[in-house]
C-alpha cells in the first residue's frame, strides 16, 4: 500500500498515460517501489547517552541502470515521502536520458540539534546499516536536503572500509580531494539556470523585465538566485526556513549571500543565520513570497509548498520547480486552470543528478574533467532535454510536467519491454 505522497506522484504517471499507450507491463511496474529499506542506527551522542535514529533507503526502478538519488536529513522524513522522492528520481533519470534508475535516502531528524561528530557517527551508522543495498552498480547516494559533501565524503570512506578497497563510485557529491566532481556543487541551480534561459525566448521575456522570486535559500536556491541576478534578472524576494525579505526595486543577491554566510557559527556544519533582518529590505512570511506578484516563482526548499490551499492566490506568471514535489498535482490542476505554467521539478532541477553522473563517470574511468568541461557538458544536456520536452509539450498540448513524464515513460518503457513484457508472450516469434 502507498502514502499520500507517493499515491499523490503516482497521479502525474496516470495523467501522462492518457496521452500516450505503454505496455502495460510497464505502467504497472512503475506505480511500485521496488525495494525499500527501513533501519534504525544507534548513535553514541556526546553526552554518552545513546540515541537511535530511523533511516531509510528505496530503490524505486532500475531498469534503465543502478539507482542514484540523495540522502535527506530532516525531522519530516518518512518512508512515504522517501519513496515518492525515489519515484522522481526514475522520472528525472529517464527524462535526461541519465542511464540510471531511481532511488533515495533519509534519516527522520534535525540535524542542527547534533554536533559535528555526532553528525559523523551518525553518517557513518547509516553507511554500516545499508552497505549491502548500496554500491556503484546497485545504488549510490548523493547529497540533498540538510547533507553536504562533508557527510558524503564520510559515507565514501565508511562504505571503503566496509568494503576493505577505495570505493569512491559508490557516493556522488563527495569534496574535490575525495574523488568529487568540478561543478557538483552547483549543478541543480546552474541546470535550472539553464532550462530558464533555453525557456524564456520561447515567452518572449528578456531578463532586465522579469522579476523573480526564490524560496529556500541554500545550495540550489541562493546559487540560481545569484545567477540569475548576474544575468539581470530582478531577484525581488529570497527566503530560508526562518522567513524571507522583499524589494521592489530587487535585491543584492551576492550580498545577501556574503551575510548569509559570514552568520554561521565556525563550528556549524548548517547555515544557522536568518535571512531576515540582515539586509535593507522589507521582510516577508515563506507564505507571501509564494503569492507574490511576480514573473517567475522559483520554489526552491521542500515538497508540498504550493497546494489546494493555496494555489489559487499564486500569482506568479511562470513556476519553475526547483525543489522536488513543491507543487502537489491538485495544485497543478488549479494552476492549470489559471493559466500559470509550471515548468517541473524532473527537468527543472536535473542539473545535480547530472553532474552526479558526470561524477560516477569519473570515478570509474578515473579521468578528472574541468570545470568548463563539466558546465558545457551540463549545459548541453539541459538545452538538449528541455527543447525536446517544449516539443513533446506543444506536440500532445499538455503542460510541461505531463510532457515530461511522458518523455522519460517512453524510455522507461522501452527499457522495461526490452526486458520482457506480456507482449513478447502474445507476439509471434
Ligand atoms: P539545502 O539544505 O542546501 O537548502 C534548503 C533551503 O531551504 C535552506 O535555505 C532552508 O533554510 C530552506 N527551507 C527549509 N524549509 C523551508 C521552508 N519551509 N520555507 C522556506 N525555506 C525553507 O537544500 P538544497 O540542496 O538547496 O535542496 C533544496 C531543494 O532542491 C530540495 O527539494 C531538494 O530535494 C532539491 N534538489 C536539490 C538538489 C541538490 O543537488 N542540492 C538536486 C535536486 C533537487
Amino acid at each position: 500500500m502507498s502514502g499520500a505522497l507517493l499515491s499523490d506522484a503516482n497521479r502525474r504517471l496516470e495523467k501522462a498515460l492518457q496521452y500516450v499507450t505503454f505496455h502495460k507491463d510497464a505502467a504497472e511496474r512503475l506505480k511500485y517501489p521496488k525495494a525499500s529499506l527501513t533501519v534504525s542506527i544507534p548513535v553514541r551522542m556526546d553526552d554518552g547517552s545513546l540515541r537511535v535514529f530511523q533511516g531509510y533507503r528505496v530503490r524505486y526502478d532500475d531498469s534503465r541502470g543502478p539507482t542514484k538519488g540523495g540522502i535527506r536529513f530532516h525531522p519530516n522524513v518518512t518512508l512515504d515521502e522517501v519513496q515518492s522522492l525515489a519515484f522522481w528520481m526514475t522520472f528525472k533519470c529517464a527524462a535526461l536520458s541519465i542511464p540510471f534508475g531511481g532511488a533515495k535516502g533519509g534519516i527522520t531528524l534535525n540535524p542542527k540539534e547534533l554536533s559535528k561528530f555526532e553528525l559523523e557517527r551518525l553518517s557513518r551508522g547509516y553507511v554500516d546499516a545499508i552497505a549491502d543495498f548500496i554500491g556503484p552498480n546497485i545504488d549510490i547516494p548523493a547529497p540533498d536536503v540538510y547533507t553536504n559533501s562533508m557527510i558524503m565524503g564520510w559515507m565514501m570512506d565508511q562504505y571503503s572500509i566496509i568494503r576493505r578497497q577505495l570505493v569512491p563510485a559508490v557516493v556522488t557529491g563527495k569534496p574535490i580531494t575525495m574523488g568529487g566532481s568540478l561543478g557538483r556543487e552547483t549543478a541543480t541551480a546552474m541546470g535550472a539556470f539553464f532550462t530558464i534561459q533555453t525557456i524564456m525566448p520561447k515567452l518572449s521575456r528578456r531578463p532586465e523585465n522579469t522579476t523573480v522570486a526564490v524560496q529556500g535559500f541554500g545550495n540550489a536556491g541562493a546559487v540560481l538566485a545569484e545567477l540569475l541576478f548576474r544575468s539581470g534578472y530582478k531577484v525581488v524576494a529570497v527566503s530560508d526556513s526562518r522567513g524571507g525579505v522583499y524589494s521592489e526595486k530587487g535585491l543584492d543577491i551576492p550580498s545577501i549571500r556574503k551575510i548569509k554566510e559570514s552568520t554561521r557559527s565556525i563550528q556549524a556544519v548548517y547555515c544557522e543565520g536568518a535571512i531576515c533582518n540582515l539586509v535593507d529590505s522589507a521582510p516577508l512570511t515563506n507564505e507571501e513570497l509564494l503569492e507574490l506578484e511576480v514573473d517567475i516563482l522559483v520554489p526552491a526548499a521542500l515538497e508540498n509548498q504550493i497546494t489546494e490551499a493555496n494555489a489559487d492566490r499564486i500569482k506568479a506568471n511562470y513556476i519553475f520547480e526547483v525543489a522536488n514535489g513543491p507543487t502537489t498535482s491538485d495544485a497543478d490542476t488549479i494552476l492549470e486552470s489559471k493559466g500559470i505554467p509550471v515548468f517541473p521539478d524532473i527537468l527543472v532541477n536535473a542539473g545535480g543528478v547530472t553532474v552526479s553522473y558526470f561524477e560516477w563517470v569519473q570515478n570509474r574511468s578515473g579521468l578528472y574533467w574541468s570545470l568548463d568541461e563539466v558546465n558545457q557538458r551540463l549545459s548541453q544536456k539541459m538545452i538538449e532535454e528541455t527543447e525536446l520536452i517544449w516539443t513533446i509539450a506543444q506536440d500532445l498540448s499538455c503542460s510541461m510536467r505531463t510532457a515530461a513524464y511522458v518523455h522519460a515513460l517512453e524510455r522507461l518503457a522501452e527499457a522495461i519491454h526490452a526486458k520482457g513484457t506480456r507482449d513478447d508472450y502474445l507476439a509471434k516469434w
